[in-house]
């Protein structure tokens, strides 16, 4: 089968041909239907994070095995089964969760797999869906997501899941009370529809191009700041109050140290981007203002089922898709607009 992959220390993405693997057991062989395209692969294609002071995360180092094969928002069609395999039979379409974790550790006995500490995720560790096919471990790990566009089915994997799970860790709130939103992207977009679709009322979003500005108002959005155009306190003075909750999508050292000052006491910044860098905190400020610092990697299987559920119920209103073919150049070129910023809602390669 053809694969779309990326080699260590070079940027391409090469057209590769590997042999199709032969399911066993409970895994699952899918034809990719859809494959969205996330920003964390353009770090991945970078191979590491900036982690500021300490330098960069490198992934060669940790162990990633190349080629890889990017991609972890997919779609796809069974194509075989392994003999153990009973709630799918080929020809099904199915989501696909792609945060697997070893399954006998504390977290993934708990259904946190997005927590344990020998994961290896599709489209990072395990070949991902920038290909011809995808061997998915288990057959658990497949939602039913009838009724949805399977493009928009798609990017529930990640930019959706990601989204719904750093919503639920600021929930409740008063629906009046300020939440802040950095970063109007796929994700911050997701999580403004997700916080009005449960009742939220009062969304400041921030971001640097005012064309996201604008898609965040029409997703519920009731403030927009550009903090090309002002300072911190010109952005305090946006949101009208210090902010009960912000949820940090880009998550730089500029974003991080925003949110760290516009919170409420007992407000709580829930850091989601993987832009990198670092902030320098007063440690006697973060107890006098008794404020709650989280870190939030995607979600869980059953907040994925959750948010698929709430789709198909139509809470959840839709974000821009593009679409694009799924091809070795179509793959990169997503990946060089995402780096360079230049688009609004979410890329998704379509088979
Ligand atoms: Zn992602
Ligand atoms: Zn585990």
């Amino acid at each position: 089968m053809h694969v779309f992959a990326v080699m260590p220390d070079d940027p391409t993405i090469h057209a590769l041909e590997v042999p199709t693997p032969d399911p066993e057991g409970r895994q699952v062989l899918l034809k990719v239907l859809r494959a969205g395209v996330c920003h964390t692969d353009t770090h991945l294609r970078a191979g590491g994070y900036d982690l500021g002071s300490r330098g960069t995360m490198s992934l060669k180092e940790r162990g990633i095995e190349y080629p890889m094969v990017l991609g972890h928002e997919v779609v796809g069609v069974v194509e075989k089964v392994g003999d153990e395999v009973g709630s799918v039979q080929v020809g099904d379409v199915r989501l696909i969760y792609p945060w697997i974790g070893c399954g006998t550790c504390r977290q993934c006995r708990e259904g946190h797999d997005n927590r344990c500490a020998a994961g290896k995720n599709l489209g990072v560790a395990r070949h991902g869906g920038y290909a011809e096919s995808i061997l998915v471990p288990d057959e658990k790990y497949l939602v039913d997501t009838d009724g949805l566009d399977p493009s928009w089915a798609a990017t529930m994997a990640c930019s959706g899941l990601t989204a719904y799970s750093a919503v639920d860790k600021i929930l409740p709130l008063d629906p009046d009370e300020p939440v802040v939103i950095f970063g109007a992207g796929g994700l911050g977009l997701t999580a403004i529809a997700i916080l009005r679709s449960r009742g939220h009322r009062n969304i400041c979003a921030v971001d640097v191009a005012d064309r996201n500005l604008e898609s965040a108002r029409v997703m519920g959005a009731t403030d927009t700041f550009n903090p090309g155009t002002g300072d911190a306190a010109a952005l305090r003075e946006a949101v009208g109050a210090p902010a009960g909750a912000v949820v940090d999508f880009v998550n730089n050292g500029a974003t991080a140290t925003s949110a760290f000052e516009i919170l409420a006491k007992g407000g709580i910044m829930v850091q989601v981007g993987l832009f990198g860098g670092e902030v320098t905190i007063p440690t006697a400020l973060l107890a006098l203002r008794m404020i709650r610092i989280e870190g939030s990697f995607v979600g869980t299987l059953a907040q994925m089922k959750e948010l698929v559920r709430l789709a198909q119920r139509g809470e959840v209103p839709t974000i821009p898709v593009v679409e694009r073919p799924l091809s070795a150049t179509e793959v990169s070129g997503a990946l060089d607009d995402l780096t360079a910023g230049g688009v609004t809602g979410r890329i998704v390669l379509r088979a």
